[in-house]
């Protein structure tokens, strides 16, 4: 059985490339019948922060990759938060140290300071804590047994560091990577008990996954440097590693490195699934749901974003790209973020909503403004604006004339095309229009075609002036579409009103 997982740490809003990695590990999952398992690795509690993990789980639903097993719905392999299962890192360092693969550090801050200045001046090819200057340091592989007991007896500081054996060749197979060679000479003596009695995340996250039988680990690939030493963690507590798949990076638009949210800031899109607000600082950071993007749209685009389905198909489902995933057609290189694809694919998916849910939105926001609005003239207006539409806001935003006459006109268009003859030539139209009841927009097409031909002015002369006159606007949707939602008393009304405000 097939079983992933997706470990954030709770340490602030989940950053969009955490949800790729999510949606992956979910793909991988759904594609062999396996399970999607959520855990919350909370280890280090300094930078643990209120309210992340909820936001975490809201944003997996949000985007309908709900885990299987997960701190919230259980699962026979939890619990699912590392800070609940302090006791078997307990037990499995101590199996370390007892097989002595592990050791005691006693080392202060100072110490360590004056270890990294030492090593700065002899230009040492290795500057960590490792199987080369380890034997100078004050631990339990240089101090008397005695003298050992006697400090953790009296409660002095102590981490625990991994043992390696020095100058051995590790070898990491990652799907996506290849085969990836370490020499232990290049790696440190990393820690894997704090001072506080928490683990670090390499014990903790290789414990976890072997007790929850995970099959394959999907993540990014900033653990890939640390992969060789969760290898040499599996061979010493004498565990079968699962097999590996590191992820490429989300890169700037521009293609030239990680992408950040400076770079999304820059360029106006997100860089989180939901509006999040930072606790310190109390900004708040918009989401992807809550600038418009659809869950449809998400899945979809980051889906795309490293993986390719090896043919043109570029619009997927959830269930399809579950169909399609395979982890050896996840590209090394690393994926530009083209924002351009999420509104493309946002476009498609929000043409594709029931007319009605369309409709529905605009209604309630006429209604929260205290502004009525028949199904049918909200569904005219979706009708009108939807090809125009990237979000499901902007088929209000973008529609704000169908409920309120302009009170300012755009002044490029005013300057260009708002002439004498534009003014004849709408006052010819009322009177075409003033007595026809519940006109469609053919109908006023006729009579507009009327008006220009009986002045002889082409379409392009009267056109612009109209739209001014009834939007406010130099573009927008289909004129006759607005003229039938307007009706006819209201678009007097505004050509009137315009004829009167606006200066020749
Ligand atoms: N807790 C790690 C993170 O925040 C998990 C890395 C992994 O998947 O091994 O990304």
């Amino acid at each position: 059985m097939i079983r992933v997982r997706f470990a954030p740490s709770p340490t602030g809003g989940l950053h969009i490339g955490g949800v790729r990695t999510a949606l992956y590990n979910y793909l991988f999952a759904k594609k062999h019948g396996g399970k999607f398992i959520l855990r919350i690795e909370d280890t280090d509690q300094k930078r643990k922060v209120d309210g992340a993990e909820a936001y975490i789980m809201e944003a997996l639903d949000w985007c309908g990759i709900t885990p299987d097993e997960s701190p919230s719905n259980g699962g026979a392999y939890g619990p699912y938060r590392q800070s609940e299962r302090l006791h078997l890192y307990k037990q499995y360092a101590q199996q370390l140290l007892d097989a002595d693969f592990a050791y005691y550090a006693f080392d202060t801050p100072e110490e360590l300071e004056t270890m990294r200045t030492k090593l700065q001046e002899t230009k040492a090819a290795n500057q960590q804590y490792s199987s080369i200057n380890r034997m100078e340091m004050r631990n339990s592989l240089t101090l008397e047994k005695p003298e050992v007991e006697s400090l953790l007896n009296s409660g002095t500081p102590y981490v625990i560091r991994i043992k390696l054996e020095g100058d051995k060749t590790v070898e990491v197979n990652d799907i996506i990577r290849g085969k990836v060679v370490v020499n232990t000479n290049t790696m440190d003596d990393k820690i894997l008990m704090k001072s506080d009695g928490f683990p670090t995340y390499h014990l903790a996250n290789i414990v976890d996954d072997h007790l929850m039988e995970i099959t394959h680990v999907i993540r990014g690939e900033e653990w890939l440097p640390s992969a060789p030493l969760h290898v040499l963690l599996y061979q010493y507590l004498g565990w079968d590693a699962p097999t590996f798949a590191h992820l490429p990076l989300l890169l700037k638009p521009e293609g030239n490195g990680k992408l950040s949210k400076r770079d999304a800031d820059k360029h106006g899109f997100p860089i989180f699934p939901l509006n999040y607000s930072d606790a310190k600082t109390g900004e708040v950071a918009e989401g992807f749901r809550e600038k418009g993007y659809m869950p449809e749209t998400m899945v979809n685009f980051l889906a795309l974003l490293g993986w390719n389905p090896g043919t043109e198909q570029e619009i997927f489902s959830l269930h399809e790209l579950a169909e399609a995933f395979e982890l050896e057609r996840i590209s090394k290189a690393g994926a530009k973020f083209d924002i351009q694809k999420a509104n493309w694919l946002n476009e498609h998916y929000l043409r594709a909503t029931p007319k009605e849910i369309l409709s529905g939105y605009i209604i309630k926001k006429a209604n929260e403004e205290a502004i009525s609005c028949s199904f049918a003239k909200a569904k005219a207006i979706v009708d009108l604006l939807i090809e125009r539409s990237t979000f499901i806001q902007d088929l209000w935003n973008n529609g704000q004339y169908f409920f309120v006459s302009p009170t300012e006109y755009d002044a490029k268009t005013v300057k260009k095309k708002w002439k004498e003859e534009t003014v004849q030539a709408l006052k010819l139209f009322i009177s075409k229009i003033k007595d026809l009841e519940s006109p469609t927009p053919e109908t006023f097409k006729e009579h507009f075609e009327k008006t220009v031909n009986e002045l002889e002015l082409g379409f392009g002369k009267v056109m612009p002036g109209l739209r001014l006159a009834l939007t406010g606007q130099g573009g927008g949707p289909d004129l006759m579409g607005i003229l039938a939602v307007l009706g006819v008393e209201e678009s007097i009304k505004r050509i009137d009103t315009a004829i009167k405000t606006i200066k020749l």
